[in-house]
């Protein structure tokens, strides 16, 4: 693959998970005294540049925060990380986004989102990191950020000869538009998300057969399903070809984040040249250690945890 040593460039959010546990969820206008709080580094772009940076690649980061105590923090962790951070940029306006989340003693939460200088991120400032975009040999995109961005970027990627790699997460509220889709090669959906895209329910391999070929006819070349336990589902439209990944058999603790985990893990196995099914072995396995720990960017595995490569 042309891709060989180059970077991974992740384009996506940077948030702040802040979480309160307790014993109940408060109901409208209640108090409920007595929590725990946690803070935690997240957003899906951040969590995926992340797993991609602790499994070994060289990854870069476009990205922006607000001019605030958070955004600092984010950068710099991401740096700790080894993510390049010179790609993130700072809004005046806007804070950085955060997530507040409230959990109760049976896992039952509500969270609230203020995804704040995520969607202030403009097309227009992009130039200034276009030297970013094209060092990439794989450039890694979800949906936390405006779509005229993602476009945008999509594009110029195709332009610059880097394979694009859209994780349409969280599960889109309209329609990806057709020209956007054209500039995809891989697309990785959950099992909702591929339902939204394509209209049909995936409950098991043959619906995913059938969400698969629809999301290829809409000018994605490789389809990627991830079906939690149950693996993922892979369809080619060039060739028509279709392939089962069955999941490894782990004890899940904790799901989040595993398809953050799976994504980045897949581009960096991409990004090294490996073909498609190793990469996706290598994604499923790293997914599967993710969903054995905890938390979100806390349960993704570093190179050395991989047993086989
Ligand atoms: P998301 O977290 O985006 O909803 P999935 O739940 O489909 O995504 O999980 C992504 C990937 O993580 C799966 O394709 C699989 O490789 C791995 N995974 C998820 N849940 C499990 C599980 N219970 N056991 C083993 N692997 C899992």
């Amino acid at each position: 693959m042309k891709s060989e040593n180059k970077h991974i460039v992740v384009v996506g959010s940077i948030n702040t998970d802040m979480t309160v546990k307790s014993g109940k969820l408060p109901r409208p206008g209640e108090t409920v005294l007595g929590g725990v709080f946690f803070k935690n580094q997240g957003g899906k772009g951040a969590n995926q540049a992340v797993a991609a940076a602790r499994l070994g690649a060289s990854v870069r980061m476009i990205a922006k925060v607000g001019k605030d105590a958070f955004g600092e923090e984010s950068v710099a962790s991401l740096a700790r990380e080894g993510v390049d951070t010179a790609g993130i940029l700072t809004d005046a306006e806007h804070p950085s986004g955060i997530a507040m989340i409230l959990v109760d003693d049976r896992g039952e939460n509500m969270i609230s989102v203020a995804s704040g200088a995520n969607l202030a991120l403009t097309p227009e400032e992009l130039g200034a990191v276009e030297e970013i975009i094209r060092s990439a040999g794989i450039v890694l995109m979800q949906l936390e950020i405006p779509m005229p961005v993602i476009e945008y970027v999509a594009r110029m990627a195709k332009q610059h000869g880097a394979t694009v790699i859209l994780n349409p997460a969280p599960a889109p509220k309209q329609q990806l538009p057709p020209e956007l889709l054209a500039h995809v090669d891989i697309l990785i959906p959950n099992q909702t998300e591929a339902e939204l895209i394509s209209g049909t329910a995936v409950n098991d391999y043959e619906s995913a057969a059938a969400a698969a070929g629809k999301i290829g006819q809409m000018g994605v070349r490789t389809v990627i399903i991830t079906m939690g336990a149950h693996g993922v589902f892979v369809y080619d439209s060039e060739s028509g070809n279709s392939e089962i990944i069955v999941a490894k058999r782990v004890k899940a603790t904790d799901t989040t984040a595993a398809g953050d985990c799976f994504c980045g893990a897949l581009s960096v196995a991409l990004n090294e040249g490996r073909p498609l099914n190793e990469a996706l072995d290598f994604a499923n396995r790293a997914a599967a250690i993710s969903v054995t720990r905890r938390g979100a960017q806390p349960s993704l595995p570093y190179l050395h945890e991989m047993s086989t490569r």
